[in-house]
C-alpha cells in the first residue's frame, strides 16, 4: 500500500482476522455502523472472499493458499493435504497444511513443551483451515460465571453458519451413530449426536465450508468504515496512563511502520500472539501467557463390522461425506471431547482395499491439567520472523495429564469395539501441540486477582479500551474444539464495545476508505 492509502485512525482497530477478529467485525458492523473500524492481518489474502476456507478452493489453488499461510518459510509443496492426516504420523513435529511450526523455543531442557505448536498466518487465520467442528462446551468445560453463554453460543452458531443436520444422513452416519448410542448413551448424562459443523450447502449440492468469510458476512463486506489490512504487522498497542491511544503496524511488503490512532484496539491474534503483543507493547499483567494448555490427543481407526457392500462408495471414490461426524461429548464423569469421522484411508498403514466409507477415525481429546507455570514467555534479546520478541515455552504434562491419556486411549478402544475392528492396533498419542487448540494465555476471569487477563467482556485488566479475543480467553479446561466458544466470547466483548463506543471519527474522514 502506498503511504496516502495508509488509515491513519480508526474508532476500533482489530488485530487478527481469524474467526475470533471476524466475529468482532460483524458484531460492530451490525451494531454500530458508525464506527470506523480497521482490521490488519499480518498474512495475506489467499480466498475470495476474504478468508474463506481453503476447502471450497479447486485443488492447485488450496495448495497454493495453503503454502502461502505458511508464514514467511512455508512446507514443502508434497506434504498431505487433507485437514484429517497425521492420523497416523509418528513423526514428533507433526505440520497440517496451512500451517507453520514455531522453530524454535518450543520446547524446554527436560520438559515437553509443544513440539507441534503452530500458527497460520493469512486473513482468515486457522478459519482457513480448520475442520469446522463446532461442539457445544458442556459440564465443568463451561464458563460458570457467564449468565448469558447459552445465547453467546446460539449468536456464535449464527455467525459461524453452523449446522447441526447437515451430513447426519450421509449414507453410513446414522448405523455409526445408533451403535454408539446404543453403547454409550446409557451411561452418560449428555447423548451421542451428529457433530455440529459449520458448513452449508449450496443449491447445486456442493459445500461450502465456514471460515472467516462466513463470520464476516455481507453486514461486514457491505460496511463502507470497515476496512481490512492484509500482510501488515501490529507491532505494538500504545497506551498512555491506562488507556489505548491506537497501535504501531508494519507494512511487510514496504518494510515501513506507522501508527494507527485508536481509542480501542481488539487483539486477536492467537493465543501465542495475543500475548506477544500485548508483552511487546509493555503491558504484562501476572497472568499474561500463562495457564497455557492445548488438549492432549489419542487416534485409533476401525474398520466397520458388517454394514452392506451397498452402503459403501466404489474404490477411489469420494469419501468425506458418507459417515459425517459423530460427536461424543464431554462429560465431567467421562471427561474426553470424542469425534468419529471418516477418515481418509490414505495415511493409514493398512494393508489391503479400503472402500470408501468402510473406516472411520476416531479423535478423542482430553482436558489439560491447568497450571500457571505452564506458559509462553518473550525473549527481549530476540526476535521472531515478524519482528516481535521470540516465543519461549514451558509446558509438562503432570501425573494427572498421563492418567487422563491413558484413560481416554482406554476409551477410544472401546468405543472403536462398538463400531468395528481396529485397523493399526493400538490408538496413537499425537504429540502436545497437535491439538491445534491453544487456551489459556489471556484468560477471562471474574475478578482481577492475578489469574487472569482479562474482565468478562475481554477487556484487559487496567487497560481501558483494550479486549482480547481467540482461544486464549477460554480460561476453563475444555476438550471440546474451541472455535464455537472462542466466538460466542468475541461477541459478548462486540457488544460491550459497541455499547460504550464513543463516536470518535469524523464521517467524512471515513469516506474515502474502501473495503481493501
Ligand atoms: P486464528 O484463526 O489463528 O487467527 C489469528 C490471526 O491473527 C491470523 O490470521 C494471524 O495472521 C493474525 N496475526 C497474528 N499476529 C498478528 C499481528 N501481530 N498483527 C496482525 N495479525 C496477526 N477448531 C474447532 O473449533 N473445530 C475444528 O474442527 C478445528 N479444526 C482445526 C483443524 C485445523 C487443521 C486447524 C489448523 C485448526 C483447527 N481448529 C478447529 C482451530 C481453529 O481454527 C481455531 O480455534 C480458530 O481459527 C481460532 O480463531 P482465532 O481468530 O482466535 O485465531
Amino acid at each position: 500500500a502506498s503511504s496516502e492509502g495508509r488509515p491513519a485512525r480508526a474508532d476500533v482497530v482489530i488485530v487478527g482476522t481469524g474467526p475470533a477478529g471476524a466475529a468482532v467485525a460483524r458484531i460492530l458492523s451490525e451494531q454500530r455502523p458508525d464506527l470506523m473500524i480497521i482490521q490488519f492481518d499480518a498474512g495475506p489474502i489467499v480466498s475470495d472472499p476474504p478468508g474463506a476456507h481453503v476447502k471450497n478452493l479447486s485443488e492447485g489453488d488450496r495448495r497454493t493458499a495453503q503454502r502461502r499461510s505458511e508464514g514467511p518459510a512455508p512446507a514443502a509443496s508434497d506434504i498431505s493435504t487433507d485437514t484429517l492426516d497425521g492420523y497416523a504420523s509418528h513423526d514428533e513435529r507433526i505440520v497440517r497444511p496451512g500451517t507453520h511450526l514455531l522453530a524454535e523455543g518450543y520446547r524446554q531442557s527436560g520438559q515437553d513443551g509443544l513440539p507441534a505448536l503452530a500458527f497460520s498466518t493469512n486473513v482468515g487465520g486457522m478459519g482457513a483451515h480448520w475442520t469446522c467442528a463446532c461442539p457445544r462446551p458442556g459440564e465443568s468445560e463451561r464458563i460458570a460465571f457467564l449468565d448469558d453463554l447459552d445465547e453467546l453460543l446460539d449468536e456464535a452458531d449464527r455467525l459461524l453458519g453452523v449446522s447441526a443436520g447437515l451430513m447426519a444422513d450421509a449414507p453410513l452416519a446414522h448405523e455409526v451413530r445408533e451403535r454408539l448410542s446404543r453403547g454409550l448413551d446409557h451411561r452418560r448424562t449428555r447423548a451421542v449426536a451428529p457433530m455440529p459443523l459449520a458448513v452449508r450447502e449450496e443449491p447445486d449440492g456442493t459445500l461450502w465450508w465456514s471460515g472467516s468469510d462466513v463470520v464476516f458476512g455481507e453486514a461486514t463486506r457491505k460496511n463502507p468504515r470497515h476496512r481490512l489490512v492484509a500482510e501488515t504487522v501490529v507491532t505494538a498497542v500504545r497506551t498512555e496512563s491506562g488507556r489505548v491511544l491506537g497501535v504501531r503496524v508494519t507494512d511487510r511488503a514496504a518494510g515501513e511502520s506507522y501508527e494507527v490512532d485508536a481509542s480501542i484496539v481488539v487483539a486477536a491474534a492467537d493465543a501465542f500472539r495475543t500475548p506477544q503483543l500485548l508483552w511487546a507493547s509493555g503491558i504484562r499483567p501476572p497472568a499474561l501467557g500463562r495457564y497455557l494448555n492445548d488438549q492432549p490427543q489419542v487416534v485409533h481407526a476401525v474398520k466397520l463390522r458388517d454394514v452392506a457392500p451397498q452402503s459403501l462408495g466404489p474404490a477411489g471414490g469420494p469419501i468425506d461425506v458418507l459417515s459425517g461426524v459423530s460427536w461424543v461429548p464431554f462429560t465431567d464423569a467421562e471427561p474426553f471431547h470424542g469425534q468419529v469421522m471418516q477418515l481418509d484411508a490414505s495415511p493409514v498403514p493398512y494393508e489391503g482395499e479400503i472402500l470408501p466409507g468402510e473406516v472411520v477415525g476416531l479423535g478423542w481429546f482430553c482436558t489439560k491439567d491447568i497450571r500457571a507455570e505452564d506458559r509462553v514467555e518473550f525473549d527481549a534479546a530476540a526476535v521472531d520472523e515478524f519482528g516481535l520478541p521470540a516465543m519461549r515455552v514451558w509446558y509438562e504434562l503432570t501425573e494427572q495429564d498421563r492418567d487422563s491419556i491413558e484413560r481416554a486411549r482406554r476409551a477410544i478402544v472401546d468405543v472403536g469395539d462398538l463400531l468395528g475392528d481396529a485397523v493399526f492396533g493400538e490408538p496413537l498419542e499425537f504429540p502436545p501441540g497437535a491439538s491445534l487448540h491453544y487456551q489459556g494465555t489471556t484468560r477471562m476471569g471474574e475478578v482481577d486477582d492475578g489469574t487472569s487477563v482479562c474482565d468478562p467482556d475481554a477487556q484487559v485488566w487496567g487497560i481501558t479500551g483494550l479486549y482480547v479475543a481467540g482461544n486464549g480467553v477460554i480460561p476453563t479446561a475444555t476438550a471440546c474444539n474451541p472455535t464455537l466458544t472462542t466466538v460466542a466470547l468475541a461477541v459478548r466483548a462486540a457488544r460491550a464495545i459497541a455499547a460504550r463506543a464513543d463516536k470518535t471519527v469524523l464521517t467524512e474522514q471515513t469516506q474515502d476508505l474502501s473495503h481493501a
